[in-house]
């Protein structure tokens, strides 16, 4: 048998939550506050979810990234791999807050959805990457 402390993050209190663990089922839980703190610890232990909130690429737009989230928590276990495809997906500006720019993400029921507004546009001069120490300014051939 083996035992999980969980942290409940249902609300600010923050129950800790010990799970005793046999052979794959909860055979005993404890610490919880709450019902809401036993579901959490369940599917904690369980099938570990989160939300995932990142960045995605931008193409034309006043911002070169735009911020998303997942429409809802997605397995642990498949962060990396969504992560991973993620980093290859560009959008075309504009983009505007909740404008879902991928559905059922990699098989999921989750979409990935903007979390602002980025229209279309030149980039803003902070966002442009300042040039590497040492180098020369690019200067066009004629
Ligand atoms: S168990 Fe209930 S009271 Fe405790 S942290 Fe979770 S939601 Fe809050």
């Amino acid at each position: 048998m083996t035992r999980r402390r969980i942290v409940c993050v249902s609300c600010p209190v923050g129950c800790e939550i010990n799970v005793d663990i046999d052979q794959g089922s909860i055979v005993h839980l404890e610490g919880n506050r709450c019902p809401r703190g036993e579901d959490y610890a369940r599917q904690e232990a369980v099938e570990p979810k989160r939300v995932l909130a990142t960045s995605v690429h931008v193409a034309g737009g006043t911002y070169p990234l735009v911020s998303v989230r997942t429409s809802t928590p997605v397995p642990l276990e498949r962060i990396p791999d969504m992560m991973e495809h993620i980093k290859r997906l560009t959008v075309s500006a504009p983009v505007r807050l909740g404008q879902v720019l991928d559905r059922e993400l990699l098989g999921t029921q989750a979409d990935l959805v903007a979390t602002r507004d980025v229209p279309q546009g030149s980039p803003h001069p902070a966002c442009t990457p300042p040039a590497p120490a040492g180098s020369r300014p690019h200067v066009a051939a004629d």
